[in-house]
């Protein structure tokens, strides 16, 4: 009788587990269906395009057949966008996504994703609240990738030039970052299985016509729940708008010791106080510095790592950068090329070594000034005072007055190019090229001369580089070579511009 019973326990196991097992069959094969689907939208694109241009290539002028690769171009990120989700989840799944969190900063988190999201050309306004708070403990680019997802859903399913904010709140030793929308809303049905893979939600109101693959919230929720956070949506009806919030945990080191890694705002900026920030891979340096500036007055920030210097110019625009001559693995020569070719913010070097060989050096590629190390915190402010009073004065004298010449106009303010209204998008050599001729209106620059203000001293181009940037320029602002508005060649010399 035992015996009985046990043997038919068993095979009601086997039946319930045999059951299970075809559920998970035909669940992976909708799956895998639906991602063939996806996988062949794009690539019938592809082939489309390439079969199009290959048929008869006469028949297409450079622009038409430019349009193709462009659509080539699109489709494969779309593609490969799908199979690196395809990777997260299959990681996710199998509980082997690894993320390295280290104490970040969620206003520089936040200016970062949105500022991708507004140069993907969206036409929503994207509102930013942040409470100031502690770092929080982050990857930052699988936080990115999470902010990038719901920026992106909250447009996708929003009307155009509807509002999103973001906004972040500091509780209970977590920051909880929301993203609101306008849009459509979710009804309470369709939200238990938001967060699961391939959870395309076809209601009336269908997801037709708009790109994506269901994967992105199952990955958003893989990524925040490996840093210890949770995140969860909320919407009251369809039509409502929805908000997804998510939760990351405080940096318990970033509170204790925040000098020691990335990067460190101080928080109390006075209205009208600059914005100084210090490069050094010297913890201790950074925290003297720290001190001196913020009892001065200044809001500090700071960084051993320069490869964050760029977007941290971009993001923050400090007034001053205080740069250390040897950084790990690069010289601080190098950051000031780097910092040169995309801002003019004033730059003051700290160094150990006082040789004239480097002081000249420095002052020759743009430095504002040189203090040898150790200084005094009177020192330090003393100098650094100087170089915003000597930068405020260049700024209210000829560059802050925008130069124009028949149609075209440079903002120097706005770091803007016009051309009868029109914006001229110029990269940040196109720019410096622009600049520096138009600043020196009437003078020629020769090509060396070029060569070394927009380039730097130690590029070894040659005049050829020149020539081809400013076709590009030309190209940029309309004007023909052969006869020249702006840009005139002064042959085997130069350029010039003329005088405003
Ligand atoms: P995808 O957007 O690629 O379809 P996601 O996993 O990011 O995949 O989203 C899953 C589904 O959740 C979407 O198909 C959509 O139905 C719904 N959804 C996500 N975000 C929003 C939003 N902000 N508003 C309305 N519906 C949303």
């Amino acid at each position: 009788m035992a015996k009985q019973d046990g043997s038919s326990k068993e095979s009601d196991i086997l039946r319930r587990e045999n059951e299970e097992l075809r559920a998970r069959l035909a669940n992976l094969s909708e799956f895998l269906g639906m991602v063939s689907h996806e996988l062949r939208t794009p690539l019938t694109t592809i082939k489309g395009s390439t079969a199009t241009v290959l048929s008869d290539p006469s028949v297409f002028d450079a622009a038409e057949t430019r349009q193709f690769f462009r659509i080539i171009d699109e489709q494969s990120d779309v593609l490969r966008d799908l199979i690196n989700s395809l990777l997260d989840l299959t990681r996710i799944e199998a509980g082997a996504l690894s993320v390295n969190p280290e104490p970040t900063d969620v206003v520089f988190l936040v200016a970062e994703a949105r500022n991708a999201f507004l140069r993907g050309g969206s036409r929503n306004d994207i509102q930013v609240e942040l409470e100031s708070g502690p770092q929080i403990e982050a990857d930052r680019p699988r936080i990115l990738q999470v902010l990038n997802n719901l920026l992106s859903n909250a447009s996708k399913y929003s009307p155009d030039s509807s509002t999103i904010s973001v906004t972040s709140t500091h509780r209970d030793g977590q920051v909880e970052i929301a993203v609101t929308d306008e849009g459509r809303g979710i009804s309470a049905e369709k939200m238990p299985q938001l967060f699961t893979p391939y959870s395309r939600v076809d209601g009336a109101d269908g997801e037709r016509g708009v790109a994506g693959a269901g994967l992105g919230l199952a990955i958003c929720k893989g990524i925040v729940e490996a840093h210890g956070g949770r995140i969860w949506v909320e919407s009251e009806r369809d039509g409502s708008g929805s908000r997804f919030t998510f939760t990351i945990p405080v940096s318990e080191q970033a509170q204790t010791d925040a000098a020691d890694s990335g990067f460190e705002v101080s928080r109390t900026r006075p209205e009208d106080s600059a914005t100084i920030l210090a490069i050094d891979d010297d913890p201790q340096i950074l925290r003297y510095v720290r001190n001196t500036l913020t009892d001065a007055g200044y809001t500090w920030m700071g960084t051993g790592n320069p490869d964050e210097l760029i977007q941290f110019l971009e993001v923050r625009q400090p007034d001053l950068v205080l740069l250390d001559l040897i950084l790990p693995g690069v010289s601080g020569f190098d950051v000031m090329k780097r910092i040169r070719q995309v801002s003019t913010v004033p730059v003051i070097f700290l160094s150990a070594h006082d040789s004239e060989e480097h002081v000249v050096q420095a002052l020759r590629m743009g430095a504002d000034d040189y203090i040898v190390k150790p200084f005094s915190p009177n020192e330090l402010v003393a100098r650094i005072e100087a170089s915003l009073r000597k930068r405020a004065v260049f700024d209210h004298t000829e560059v802050h007055r925008p130069y124009r010449l028949g149609e075209l106009t440079i903002d120097y303010m706005e770091r803007g190019v016009t051309v009868s209204d029109s914006p001229v998008h110029l990269t940040a050599t196109e720019y410096k090229l622009l600049f520096e001729l138009s600043v020196n209106a009437g003078r020629v620059l020769t090509h060396d001369q070029l060569l070394h203000r927009v380039w730097g001293p130690e590029y070894s181009g040659s005049a050829q580089l020149v020539r081809s940037m400013v076709k590009k320029v030309r190209r940029k602002l309309g004007e023909d070579g052969s006869e020249p508005k702006y840009i005139m060649t002064q042959p085997r010399v130069g350029y010039m511009m003329a005088k405003p």
